[in-house]
């Protein structure tokens, strides 16, 4: 059922900044059509977005000069999927206290930047995501948040062997604090496709 539709669907990747080809790739890979958004007009036409790793900074501030905050704060109270990685998760927290400006929020959690301090900034691990058939999921961490308080309604999809948080979902909302688009495992794309394909049929059955 869900198959059928994957060509359908239209996943955007922001591209103000950032790893956004990766991630266009990986998506190509997992069945369904990709493209970059810049624009306002360019976020109205996707039916789901990953906001890629990056400079958070920079990204908050360019998402405001590009006009897209306010559109992306509606668009996810009316259940729009978005999937935030690394610098992206850190932009979908409601509260993250080292960002030196407002994020867009979304997710009821607090997140914190570069928090494997700069010695170590940068780790491989592998992970055992909930609900992902096949296996660990060998993650790449670079400079990456920790994500260190979530309300009760947010679901931990991953964590590190010392229990610190580094996956969470929020209704149609993921946030990953590593980077997908660096290994071939498609898997976790799959899985936001998935979300953004049955967003959509949704959205058409009720219209
Ligand atoms: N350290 C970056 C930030 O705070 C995130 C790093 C990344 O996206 N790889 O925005």
């Amino acid at each position: 059922m869900v198959e059928s539709h994957k060509n359908d669907v239209l996943v955007g990747v922001l591209a103000l900044q950032g790893d956004f080809k990766e991630h266009v790739n990986m998506l190509v890979h997992s069945g369904v059509y990709a493209t970059e958004v810049r624009t306002y007009t360019e976020l109205e036409s996707v039916d789901g977005l990953v906001i890629p790793g990056g400079e958070s900074t920079t990204m908050a501030r360019l998402l405001i000069a590009y006009d897209l905050m306010d559109l992306l704060r509606l668009k996810i109270s009316a259940g729009f999927p978005i999937w935030g990685t690394c610098a992206g998760a850190i932009l979908l927290a409601d509260s993250a206290p080292d960002l030196d400006r407002p994020t867009i929020g979304g997710i009821p959690m607090t997140i914190k930047r570069n928090a494997f301090g700069t010695q170590v900034d940068s780790f491989e691990t592998d992970l055992r995501f909930l609900d992902l058939e096949g296996g660990d999921y060998h993650a790449v961490f670079i400079r990456a948040p920790l994500i260190t308080d979530i309300a009760p309604e947010v679901k931990v999809s991953a964590h590190l062997k010392n229990g610190e948080i580094v996956a969470v979902v929020k209704d149609n909302l993921m946030a990953t604090c590593f980077h997908p688009e660096l290994t071939n495992d498609t898997r976790l794309h799959r899985k936001f496709v998935d979300l953004v394909t049955n967003y959509k049929i949704n959205r058409s059955n009720e219209v």
